[in-house]
């Protein structure tokens, strides 16, 4: 309710910043004419002591004033330096300045029409200067700036103002109350005072709620350089002042804290107001003047004055010269030294990308390979609408650079490649990188106005402070091709990995048959931190893939939603009725009957026999523990079991099998087998590692062994199905099931002399499963060696009884792609995400039994299918393109599901 007020306040304000303007110049034009009418009356002027005031003045109070000053001085220096970050020197530091005057103003015009008379302003002066908070014409600057058009402007001065409006309230009250406090001190000067500070503090609220958001409001719109595009000297590097501002916001305790304490105040005041007006009563009868008797003797503050104008320096004492010293320093500071200072700062930390920026094929030297035009782009016109994106060749002046000693002495720490990049390293140096490329990189800030070298590019990709977020994206690219940045490290070298992906596509897309090409592999949003260094290099983006959903599988008692992510159609929906089918017949039952992933590396002994030797030493009992103990070191899961060794000639090939717990443990395998060798060496000197992996393992090769002796987990799945649900649902017979079982994956795949091919589609299901939850999809190979068996049971014969035998499914719930977000996502639809916490390994064995489940309910269907000659039918119905079909087929999708 109360931000909806300040809300609405606000875009009236930054709506109609004329009238505000005007009327709030006319109000205090007024306001100071009609003060100067009595100032000669009643007020003490500007800079002359007041007599009575000096009088009272001890040396202590000299020094107090004096820091007092000082403060004051430099506080308003740092607010103004503040103000200045946001772009501005004059427009907003003049702003600043007018409320700071208005409010002087305002307070001293208020407090004589109160009939108050004001004595020693210039020592309140600085304490009512501390009271000037610029920071909020920063904060509510903020706002503003980060407005695209107008109307945002407008939009976001009022969101600006119901966010801050309350808490200036609270602030200008609170601090209206504290100081309030003072003027029942019964000291006079003091009371003075502080009844001053109240009324500035008043002033500076209204001219903040109301002078101020209709400044910036009417600056932005006249600085705007067309109607559509940013203001000329709104640059993208308020983002970081804007961020940093964002810690600044009101903390709710600090805000209830101000509550509380107002309303203690507001008791506080209540009651000596109370306690005053009995006293002053009292005093009226005794004849007193007035409740703060500032009327001063006119006579002796005229005799002062008198003496200010014809001893203007014998009256500066000590304290007033050093104000003014420090004053004239920070202001001599502030006008001709920190422009200079800013400029460069700025060109240095300004977080800069041109929109589409195009090198020039010049060898230009290693110092200018910076440099670059630009030129008009497919962007958005927001970009192009930038003053700074002329299509011309920017040549402005370089920074100074050279005079930054610290920059100077990064430039020699240039980062240097430390390995070629091997997929990346084909970019030439100077190879043109074309305009057009079709996905637009990331809203980026905006480019620099100065040309930076190599050697900037690189001091300040090396300085802690800036990084790689102040090098426009031409630069980055350019540091890529001279190898400052490797190609294969862009997502760390950058500020954030997307930017370091996009980087990478524009880079490429140059050099593919299309320029669009990239266009629809999209990149956005993707957490790559969970990748890198783990499951991909070289990223540049995504492959979506759809997921179905097939289920409930009803296993072991428990219903199962399982995720297949695949592109053929029917896939999902004959999964589907696969498991309908099992449903209906009451179930199926499965068991993981072992486990154990492998690893076979290959060794060469000097001779046949020390290879048999050697053999022999690790099939002993003593040569088993030697190798384990060496082997189990190494993880906390990995548990070597058992040793097969082959021998070739003088070559030996050790397959190590071992628990790996819930990972699929070929990482946890290669570790594990990489010191049990080096500890293998220890006693056989002479033996020679030739490769940690000798295709005894078997991994992702179709192989005899895996299928014979199993890999990872070895798992089977049955079900009798009800002649009546073969029937209604398989709409087959029970007979005809399994005799194509027996002609086409028994006797068919003996004929093509398959190993551990004897299903019809395991590795469909494998594989949709594995993409959808994170495995290592090349695995596929092993993990979908399948037998399936039916047979006729049952009264008659004509119930079907199927199962499915898959002795090497090489998963894990831990590990791999398994650490992705949606990958976790489909783990959790099946409830085994992550490591088990009934024991390591049981996640793993419950994902196996799904795998094999839905294999047979897979089978089950195509089979089906294949007896029954609906596969063609199904198949035209969901697998077809329609793009390329001139016509379409009936559907037959009943049939298929
Ligand atoms: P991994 O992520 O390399 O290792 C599993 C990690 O998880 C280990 O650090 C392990 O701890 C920890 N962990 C925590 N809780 C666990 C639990 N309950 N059970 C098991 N481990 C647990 O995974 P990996 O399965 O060994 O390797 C999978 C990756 O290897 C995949 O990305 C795959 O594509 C890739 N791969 C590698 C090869 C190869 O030749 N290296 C071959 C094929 C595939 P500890 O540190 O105590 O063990």
């Amino acid at each position: 309710m109360l931000s909806g007020v300040f809300r609405l306040h606000g875009l009236v304000v930054a709506s109609h910043p004329w009238e505000v303007i005007v009327g709030t110049i006319a109000l205090t034009i007024c306001l100071v004419s009609m003060n100067s009418l009595v100032t000669s009356d009643q007020i003490c002027s500007w800079s002359h002591g007041c007599p009575k005031l000096q009088e009272r003045i001890l040396t202590s109070d000299v020094f107090i004033l004096t820091v007092t000053r000082c403060m004051a001085i430099v506080y308003i220096y740092i607010q103004f330096q503040n103000l200045r970050q946001l772009g501005s020197k004059y427009i907003l530091g003049i702003a600043g300045l007018f409320t700071v005057f208005s409010s002087f103003v305002f307070s001293t015009v208020v407090i004589h029409f109160l009939g108050r008379e004001l004595t020693g302003l210039n020592e309140a002066l600085p304490f009512f200067l501390l009271l000037i908070d610029l920071s909020k014409a920063c904060a509510l600057a903020k706002f503003a700036l980060s407005s695209n058009s107008q109307e945002e402007v407008r939009e976001n001065i009022s969101e600006g103002m119901a966010i801050l409006g309350p808490t200036f309230t609270l602030d200008a009250l609170v601090e209206c109350l504290v100081i309030g406090v003072g003027t029942m001190s019964g000291v006079q000067q003091l009371e003075m005072m502080c009844c001053f500070g109240c009324m500035s503090v008043l002033a500076n609220y209204f001219v903040f709620m109301t002078f101020f958001p209709a400044c910036v409001s009417l600056v932005l719109e006249l600085s705007r350089e067309n109607r559509e595009g940013r203001p000329i000297w709104q640059l993208s590097h308020f983002a970081h002042v804007l961020a940093e501002e964002e810690d600044k916001k009101p903390n709710p305790v600090t805000q209830r804290v101000k509550i509380i304490m107002s309303l203690g105040l507001v008791l506080v005041h209540a009651h000596s107001r109370l306690a005053s007006e009995q006293s002053g009563q009292n005093r009226t009868e005794e004849g007193s003047s007035s409740v703060l008797p500032f009327s001063g003797a006119r006579a002796q503050r005229m005799e002062h004055d008198y003496e200010f104008w014809y001893f203007p320096l014998s009256s500066m004492d000590r304290e007033q010269v050093i104000t003014l010293g420090l004053a004239l320093l920070l202001a001599v500071k502030y006008i001709f030294f920190e422009a200079t200072e800013t400029e460069l700062s700025w060109s240095l930390k300004r977080p800069i990308t041109s929109p589409v920026p195009v090198y020039t094929t010049k060898t230009r030297g290693t110092e200018d390979l910076c440099q670059r035009e630009t030129q008009p782009s497919n962007s958005p016109p927001k970009a192009n609408g930038n003053a700074n994106f002329n299509p011309v060749t920017i040549s402005g002046p370089k920074p100074e650079l050279d005079s930054n000693t610290v920059l100077k002495e990064q430039r020699d720490e240039v980062i240097r490649p430390q390995v070629v990049d091997p997929v990346g390293g084909d970019v030439s140096p100077l190879s043109p990188v074309s305009a057009t490329t079709a996905d637009p990189l990331p809203p980026l800030p905006d480019p620099p106005s100065p040309l930076r070298s190599m050697d900037q590019c690189l001091s300040i990709l090396r300085n802690p402070e800036l990084g790689a977020s102040f090098l426009n994206n031409s630069e980055v690219m350019e540091l890529v091709r001279s190898r400052n940045i490797l190609s294969y490290n862009l997502e760390a070298a950058m500020e954030t990995p997307e930017r370091g992906v996009a980087i990478r596509r524009e880079m490429l897309s140059s050099k593919l048959p299309s320029l669009s090409a990239l266009d629809c592999l999209p990149y956005k949003n993707y957490d790559y931190t969970k990748v890198m260094g783990t499951c991909c290099e070289n990223i540049i983006g995504y492959i979506p893939v759809p997921v179905g959903v097939a289920g409930p599988l009803l296993l072991n008692g428990k219903q199962f939603h399982v995720p297949l992510a695949t592109t053929e159609g029917c896939l999902v929906a004959s999964t589907n009725r696969g498991c309908r089918v099992i449903a209906l017949s009451g179930g199926c039952s499965s068991r993981v009957l072992a486990v154990g992933m492998t690893r076979g590396p290959v060794v060469r002994l000097p001779s046949a026999c020390r290879a048999v030797e050697v053999k022999a030493w690790l099939e002993s009992a003593e040569g088993f523990r030697t190798i384990k103990d060496a082997f189990d070191n190494t993880s906390r899961f990995a548990r070597l079991e058992k040793l097969l060794v082959g021998l070739a000639g003088r070559n030996l090939y050790i397959r190590f099998q071992s628990q790996t717990g819930d990972a699929m443990g070929m990482n946890m395998l290669t570790k594990g087998t990489e010191q049990a060798l080096s500890q293998l060496q220890l006693h056989f000197p002479e033996l020679q590692v030739l490769a940690v992996s000798g295709n005894y393992c078997t991994d992702k090769k179709p192989s005899a062994v895996n299928w014979i002796l199993g890999r990872g987990k070895s798992a089977v799945c049955e079900v009798t199905v009800p002649a009546r649900v073969v029937r209604e649902v398989l709409k087959t017979s029970t007979a005809a099931l399994v005799e194509l079982n027996i002609n086409k994956n028994l006797v068919g795949s003996a004929m093509a002399g398959s190993i551990g091919g004897f299903n019809a589609h395991a590795a469909n299901i494998v594989a949709a499963i594995y993409i959808a939850c994170g495995q290592d999809p090349a695995q596929t190979v092993g993990s979908s060696n399948c037998i399936t068996m039916m047979e006729q049971v049952g009264a008659g014969g004509e119930d079907l009884y199927i199962s499915c035998t898959m002795p090497s499914i090489e998963l894990g719930t831990v590990g791999g792609g398994t650490n992705l977000a949606p990958q976790q996502a489909c783990l959790q639809m099946l409830g085994v995400q992550g490591a088990s916490l009934t024991g390591p390994g049981d996640n793993a064995g419950q994902l196996a039994s799904v795998v094999c489940a839905t294999v047979l309910a897979g089978e089950l269907s195509l089979m089906a299918a294949l007896a029954a000659g609906h596969l063609v039918q199904s198949h035209m119905t969901h697998n077809r393109s329609k793009v390329n079909l001139s016509e379409m087929v009936p559907s037959t999708s009943d049939k298929a599901s």
